[in-house]
């Protein structure tokens, strides 16, 4: 274990200010740059989903983060960089994780490593362990920011601890305005999912996370497979990587995963060109992708979510996704959803 981190206060109430929002143009992510410099909280766009930026190293910012997320502070955070070189000062890159950072950085791909000598990343951002979380987010916007503030960035999904990830600025508004000093406004993200999530400290890499890198293309590149941590293990996992909570992406609706049949009542989720039986009595019904694209279904996941939730019924149907591809970390999120009402 890294040093305690006891002496923040973590319960401090996150600001009471109106948020901004700006464009992410340069004025935009000048200014953004300046907020998170003097201490600041900015969501960003990434390639996956909007994040919650702190400067890594600015304890009291992490704390104000931690806070207004209302993320318990045993959950540590992915710090975001400019490129290899910066993520090499903060954690140890074995030739696996240098392997896979060269290959597909920047993208969706953390990697959990051991932390640097002099990691610039605090102990309650890392909530004490002697590890590291590092990404290079695939997004003109977040690089941008990230180099303009120098430092790394500390970036979890910009949604109050537990809900439903935000694709859009008006998502991280909807939970987090007057919480956070300013919304960069770069429009829906494109891949819409969280990043898939590898722990490199040991011999051979382990899916933490699966997420918007499919598993298949990481074993494809390691021409080995990787062992998936869940099942009995995620317990265990949880303690790992405390984001594997089944809380996450809680839904007001109950949901019902892998439905043949639509009951009364019911909003739909629905996935392809075949429809569960019943359809027609959905109160209403949104497709993740009329195509079948596991790719369009993962972009737009959390946006129909809030959209079927919104419609007021007590109940989402959801049709059968395949396991495979992005339908991994699709089934995961909606598994996780549908555990939080259980
Ligand atoms: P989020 O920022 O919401 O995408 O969640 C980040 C997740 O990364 C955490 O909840 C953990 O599951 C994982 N994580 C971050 N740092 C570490 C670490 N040092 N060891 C294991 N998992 C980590
Ligand atoms: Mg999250």
């Amino acid at each position: 274990m890294a040093a305690s981190t006891g002496t923040v206060n973590v319960t401090a109430s996150p600001p009471k200010h109106p948020t901004r929002t700006l464009a992410a143009d340069a004025a935009g992510i000048a200014e953004a740059a300046r907020t998170l410099a003097a201490g600041g909280l900015v969501a960003f766009p990434t390639e996956t989903v909007y994040g919650l930026g702190a400067i890594a190293s600015d304890a009291r910012a992490v704390a104000r983060l931690y806070a207004a997320k209302e993320r318990p502070s045993f959950n540590p955070l992915i710090a975001h960089l400019a490129g290899i070189a910066a993520a090499k000062r903060v954690g140890i890159l074995d030739p696996v994780a240098k392997r896979l950072a060269e290959k597909f950085w920047p993208g969706p791909l953390t990697l959990v490593v051991r932390a640097a000598p002099d990691c610039p990343v605090c102990d309650l951002a890392r909530a004490g362990l002697d590890t590291v979380a590092v990404r290079v987010p695939a997004h003109p916007v977040a690089l941008a920011l990230i180099a303009a503030v120098g430092e790394p960035v500390v970036a979890p999904s910009a949604n109050r601890s537990g809900r439903i990830s935000p694709t859009t600025a008006g998502h991280v508004l909807a939970d987090l305005r007057d919480r956070i000093d300013l919304v960069l406004d770069g429009g829906p993200t494109p891949v819409g999912l969280e990043s898939t999530i590898l722990d490199c400290t040991g011999d051979l890499p382990r899916l933490l996370r699966p997420g918007s890198l499919a598993r298949e293309t990481i074993e494809k590149m390691l021409a080995a497979t990787i062992a998936v941590a869940g099942g009995a293990q995620i317990e265990a996992v949880a303690s790992v990587a405390p984001g594997q909570l089944a809380s996450h992406y809680a839904t007001r609706a109950r949901l019902r995963l892998d439905v043949t049949d639509v009951r009364p009542g019911e909003a739909l989720l629905a996935f392809g060109p075949k429809r569960p039986r019943h359809a027609e009595r959905a109160v209403k019904l949104l497709d993740l992708s009329p195509q079948g694209d596991l790719i369009e279904a993962a972009a737009n996941l959390f946006a129909h979510l809030r959209t079927l939730d919104a419609s007021g019924a007590a109940t989402i149907a959801v049709a059968p996704i395949p396991a495979k591809e992005l339908g991994e970390a699709i089934r995961d999120r909606l598994t996780r959803a549908a555990a939080a009402r259980e």
